[in-house]
């Protein structure tokens, strides 16, 4: 199995630092708002990554951190006049009431950072004591310059990070030194060898990591976005604390979420959440739109291609659908046939998957295969094994993407009524000879998976 590796910009062979165990840490959200699309994407996205590895036999432990200290959310609270604490855990529920609707629930431990202070203050503690960071009037800050390969992830030297840099705290050494510990007098506040304040926020990542996985993990995951300087300064911290490089040994990306071609943000009124989606739209859909994208590419959100995905999705629900039907009903022998093309389309699917989980060439052998299935249902029939066979195979795909496909069409819902009235409608316009307009409902028809034969 392969992965893209942020650091080397290569894919690379997988290999866990403990054989089967994989442990995997990826940023989790600033909870001061509800969680938006772009947030659906990158969790989505380290959904399916943690659903595969499992299929693969490994063993994940996935930590995600809740960032639940933060100026924005100080911010919000006075804005709206809230307690930080009590608008930070309003968000975090919302958050995972979110992530549970979008059927992402491989998180095993939620970490908080206001419940890692004691952590935070004792790595920074380390860091002191170890020449790397300073204090000054305003807090404690890393000392880039200490730190030999700063800049190595996202390849950046440290006058690139010195400049383009406004409102410099003047105690500081350098512009790029971060700060570790802010001293503050107004709540919320913690105590602390350097007096009353609170962490910085990429110290909170390390010192919770360090807890649960040591100084040394295999994957860590976030946005692209999170490459500089959040990431470059993870790794200074914890690598100048440990000694023990490299703290992680495969670093993955998201690519960015846009709307309908344009960067997602509320100025530009094109800003969606997960609750504003889910009103009418299925997760699942959104699920399947995700992953027709590789999760290194950015995505482009919009009406229609979220409509070409439910239509994908419907498809291969339809080719199950038929494939439960034959069971119940007619069992032939035309095994030879189906079972290679089982066999052909699971290497296949397998292969795209074990190269840097290569979702959107996964899906298109998926389609091949429904596309040959289908065509072969014409005149022929594998037996019950067999059949059970194909339909063991699409269940261990609905599993690692997430998609339920199991769902009878007719299963107390009014769509065979619905499909009747429109099959009705039609003949009606076939009398009148309205080929235009009966030929586009048969097309659309079509694009469902619905077949019409006159
Ligand atoms: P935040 O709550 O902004 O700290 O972000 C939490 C995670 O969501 C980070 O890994 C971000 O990189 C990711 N994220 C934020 N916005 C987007 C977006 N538009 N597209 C994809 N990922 C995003």
């Amino acid at each position: 199995m392969k992965i893209y590796n942020t650091m080397s910009r290569k894919k690379e062979q997988f290999k866990p630092m403990n054989d089967q165990r994989v442990k995997l840490f990826v940023c989790g959200p600033t909870v001061y708002d509800d969680a938006h699309i772009g947030h659906g994407r990158t969790y989505i996205s380290f959904d399916m990554i943690k659903r595969y590895l499992e299929y693969k036999g490994y063993s994940v432990f996935y930590l995600q951190n809740v960032t639940d200290i933060d100026d924005k959310i100080i911010n919000r609270s006075a804005e709206v006049d809230a307690d930080p604490e009590v608008l930070a855990r309003k968000f975090e529920k919302r958050y995972q009431e979110d992530m549970e609707a979008l059927g992402v629930n491989g998180v095993n431990l939620f970490a908080r950072a206001t419940d890692h202070v004691p952590e935070i203050i004792s790595q920074i503690e380390t860091l002191i004591e170890k020449g790397f960071a300073y204090e000054t009037s305003t807090g404690v800050y890393f000392d880039e310059a200490k730190f030999e390969n700063f800049g190595k992830l996202s390849r950046r030297n440290l006058e690139d990070l010195n400049v383009h840099r406004v409102n410099i705290d003047q105690t500081k050494k350098n512009p790029g030194d971060f700060a570790l510990w802010k001293k503050r007098d107004e709540e919320p506040l913690w105590d602390s060898p350097w007096g009353t304040g609170r962490p910085g926020w990429h110290i909170e990542d390390t010192a919770i990591t360090e807890e649960y996985f040591g100084p040394q993990y295999d994957i860590h995951g976030g946005g692209l976005d999170l490459i500089f300087p959040h990431h470059e300064a993870e790794i200074a911290q914890m690598e100048a604390a440990s000694g023990k490089s490299p703290m992680v040994r495969y670093w993955m990306h998201t690519g960015f979420l846009n709307v309908s071609g344009e960067k997602m943000s509320k100025s530009l009124g094109n800003f969606i959440t997960i609750r504003d989606l889910l009103e009418d739209h299925d997760p699942q859909v959104f699920r399947f739109f995700v992953l027709s994208t590789h999760y290194r590419s950015p995505i482009d959100f919009s009406e229609k291609t979220l409509d070409q995905a439910a239509k994908s999705l419907k498809r291969i629900q339809k080719t199950v659908e038929k494939l439960n039907e034959l069971l119940d009903s007619s069992a032939g022998n035309d095994d030879d046939y189906f079972s290679g093309l089982l066999k052909d389309y699971r290497i296949k699917f397998l292969e795209s998957m074990d190269n840097d989980f290569n979702t959107p060439e996964a899906l298109a052998h998926i389609f091949n295969f429904v596309k040959e299935l289908n065509k072969a249902f014409e005149d022929k029939t594998p037996s019950e094994k067999v059949l059970k066979d194909i339909i063991s195979f699409f269940n261990e795909f609905g599993e690692i993407m997430g998609f339920d496909l199991a769902v009878k069409s007719n299963d107390g819902d009014i769509s065979g009524e619905l499909l009747d009235i429109i099959k009705d409608v039609r003949q009606k316009l076939r009398e009148k000879k309205e080929w235009a307009l009966s030929d586009d409902i048969r097309g659309r028809l079509n694009d469902l998976g619905i077949d019409v034969e006159d």
